[in-house]
């Protein structure tokens, strides 16, 4: 992959209160590119997401979106650029049904999918339209917590630990998902703890540790080197 930088981020820290949890991270993200950060519990994946959406109390240094500066910028802006943030909780609205989490955030942009083309891509939600949110099992939530996103025409992607919780097979329906997404242009952020399922779906890893960058390989590297990735996660 040889496409610009899409998001480019410089010398990041972010803070929670007093506590400095990210120290000068850099990396950046590639047009069509499906990127990794993977590392230890508390290395600061999840903190790394929500810089890039505005959600720590402070941050410094440069992320770059498209040419336009997101340190400054507060949440409701940045996702009007187009970028769709997936929490590790998912946030589905319990009381709700499917069809209305799924119509909930407004449509910020053109080019989200039309209710056609999600259903099409999630034909389970369409079975458990009239469902509610709670009702559903953990992969069916993390269906709707993606589906969600790709309604508001975001092209950048950040999803935190989809595969979390879910019984293998349903690992793999939800590999199958991201890989389609990709396919389909999006560029995508994956916050991923389950290295097997890194793998399959990553074209780049960043490894995170200490809320630092300490390590940056293609897929091609990681595969050459598991031994490498296997010390930094402690496995
Ligand atoms: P995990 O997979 O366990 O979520 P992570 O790599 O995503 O790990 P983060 O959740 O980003 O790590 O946490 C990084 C550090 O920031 C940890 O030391 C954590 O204890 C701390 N931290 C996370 N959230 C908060 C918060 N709301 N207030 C204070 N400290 C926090």
């Amino acid at each position: 992959l040889n496409a610009a930088p899409m998001l480019k981020i410089d010398n990041l820290s972010a803070w929670y209160a007093e506590s400095k949890v990210l120290h000068g991270m850099s990396f950046d993200v590639r047009e069509g590119e499906l990127l990794t950060l993977i590392g230890r519990n508390g290395a600061g994946k999840t903190t790394t997401l929500r810089s890039i959406m505005g959600i720590v109390q402070k941050r410094t240094g440069s992320i770059n979106f498209n040419g336009t500066e997101l340190v400054g910028k507060r949440t409701f802006q940045i996702a009007r650029l187009g970028i769709g943030y997936c929490p590790e909780e998912r946030a589905i609205f319990s009381s709700l049904s499917v069809q209305e989490n799924l119509f909930l955030p407004p449509v910020l942009r053109e080019g989200g999918m039309t209710d056609e083309q999600l259903y099409a891509t999630f034909p389970n939600l369409k079975a458990r339209a009239n469902s509610q949110g709670t009702k559903l099992s953990g992969g069916e939530q993390q269906m709707l917590a993606i589906a969600r996103i790709l309604r508001t025409g975001s092209r950048l992607l950040l999803l935190d630990e989809p595969s979390e919780g879910l019984a293998p097979v349903v690992v793999k329906e939800i590999g199958e998902t991201i890989q389609r997404l990709k396919a389909q242009g999006f560029t995508i952020v994956l916050v991923e703890q389950n290295l097997r399922f890194a793998r399959l779906v990553a074209d780049r890893h960043v490894v995170v540790e200490n809320g630092r960058v300490v390590d940056i390989l293609t897929n091609a590297e990681l595969e050459a080197d598991m031994g490498r990735v296997k010390s930094y996660l402690g496995v």
